[in-house]
């Protein structure tokens, strides 16, 4: 899920969370100033605005950073704190549409490293002529299935337009949505308002989210309208042709189509294996054809499961600390069920069974106002399981369990996640509940 996610977004989500773990003067002091600069191979760099910062982070909070961390990306993450340059400082301006502040592109999504095959040689190539010739196809609609590529695409424009100087803007359709409605809220259009339409370009991810969102498609079609009349370059991508986005207005539909529609379709077999080789030479990892083969031919339907194949047979590996044969490949994408690599995550409901199966209590028990020992933990570890394996947000999982506060439910993670570095008896526990739930979704997935 998180390679979708740019660094800066990543480092947003867990900026917020941090702010509910320490208190305000705190925040304001050490962390507000903090930019997500970069994530490889579960390394994040943060930029800090002075080496006195740095220190104090990596002294006092480096755990609290590195757990809140690992929950937003579901591995375990090595933090490194690196003074921002005031160029590096002045790179990371212009671009975030919210503060002005943080840059918002992957800098690993390029053009160099897309692989090209049958599936995405129209889109790509469309792509690239629109980030070097701004204008000439415009809008440009990039549409396929999840995980083929179209934020990398998306991304590859911006970060080539951007190294051309221009002034230009990536927002996510929802985000988009978001802030309309905050500024509706606020009464502050006026600035929402200048933010898009003093761009040279502007890039919407999954726009099939302005689907029956009558305010948003309104005031968004004028945005477009006021660019597209200046000459000014519109990309967006869809899960869906935009005829096909159910509830979208006829006239922004037409629009969509009035400049050239690109779609990407699964990738073929050679086209998988080059994508592998890639994403290999990417993390300075050394893999034979033969296990890139094996991967390629077991994962088909997205690029988003074969790098997390890639990244399971790698890890499993070192696990095991054996060589990467092809029989070892085959037993690490075996144990993880073949297919449900890309399977969605568990749901609350799973994990709540799982939880009371296992301490022999029942769902009420676990939601209701019952403060024993065993209940409370029960909860706790039923908030560190939702925090740890859905993509569901504190206030959620508060929600799932009886309307507890998203501090409580934060608080519950941070417990919990000490208590097992602790206690072996705790953490097989937690381990034992994890497979329950996992080989039901499986069962379901399947
Ligand atoms: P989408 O936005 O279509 O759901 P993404 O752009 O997020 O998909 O792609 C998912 C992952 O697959 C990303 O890590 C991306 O870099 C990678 N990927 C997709 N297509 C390619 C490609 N042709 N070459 C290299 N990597 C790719
Ligand atoms: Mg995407």
């Amino acid at each position: 899920m998180i390679e979708t996610v740019s660094t800066p977004q990543i480092w947003e989500a867990a900026l917020g969370e941090l702010q509910l773990q320490v208190n305000r003067p705190n925040y304001q002091t050490w962390l507000a100033k903090t930019a997500g600069l970069n994530f490889q191979d579960n390394r994040i760099t943060i930029g800090v605005p002075s080496t006195f910062v740095a220190e104090y982070l990596e002294k006092n909070q480096l755990s609290m950073i590195e757990r809140v961390l690992s929950g937003i990306t579901h591995k375990p993450v090595q933090v490194h704190f690196q003074v921002m340059t005031s160029h590096a400082s002045v790179q990371a301006k212009a671009v975030n549409p919210r503060q002005g502040t943080l840059p918002l592109f992957n800098p690993k999504y390029t053009f160099d490293s897309f692989v090209v095959g049958g599936s995405n040689q129209l889109a790509f190539t469309a792509a690239q002529g629109v980030a070097q010739n701004p204008g000439s196809y415009n809008p440009l609609f990039i549409f396929g299935g999840s995980g083929l590529g179209k934020t990398h695409l998306l991304q590859a424009i911006g970060n080539m337009a951007l190294a051309n100087d221009m002034k230009v803007v990536y927002v996510r359709a929802e985000e988009y949505t978001n802030q309309l409605v905050s500024a509706l809220k606020d009464k502050n259009t006026e600035e929402f308002r200048n933010r898009y339409r003093s761009v040279d370009m502007l890039l919407v991810d999954d726009v099939q989210f302005f689907s029956g969102k009558t305010q948003t498609t309104e005031n968004f079609f004028h945005t477009f309208d006021e660019l597209h009349n200046s000459n000014r370059q519109i990309a967006v991508t869809s899960d869906r042709p935009p005829r096909s986005i159910p509830a979208l207005q006829a006239h922004l539909s037409s629009r969509f189509e009035g400049g050239l529609v690109a779609d990407i379709e699964s990738p073929d077999f050679e086209t998988r294996l080059a994508i592998l080789k890639e994403k290999t030479r990417e993390k300075g990892e050394e893999v034979s054809l033969e296990v890139l083969e094996l991967i390629a031919l077991q994962i088909q339907e997205n690029i988003r499961a074969l790098e997390g194949s890639l990244n399971r047979v790698l890890a499993y590996a070192k696990l095991v600390r054996s060589m990467l044969t092809p029989e070892l490949a085959s037993r690490a994408l075996k144990d993880i069920g073949g297919n449900t690599l890309a399977a969605a995550p568990p749901t609350p409901k799973l994990i709540v069974e799982a939880v009371v199966n296992s301490f022999q209590l029942t769902p009420f028990d676990l939601r209701g106002r019952k403060r024993d020992e065993v209940t409370a933990l029960a909860r706790q570890v039923a908030m560190y399981l939702m925090r740890q394996e859905t993509d569901c947000s504190l206030a959620e999982i508060g929600e799932e369990l009886g309307g507890r506060t998203p501090a409580t439910v934060s608080h519950a993670y941070q417990k919990i996640a000490s208590d097992i570095q602790n206690s072996p008896t705790l953490r097989r526990k937690v381990t034992f509940i994890q497979q329950e739930f996992t080989s039901h979704s499986n069962h379901k997935t399947l």
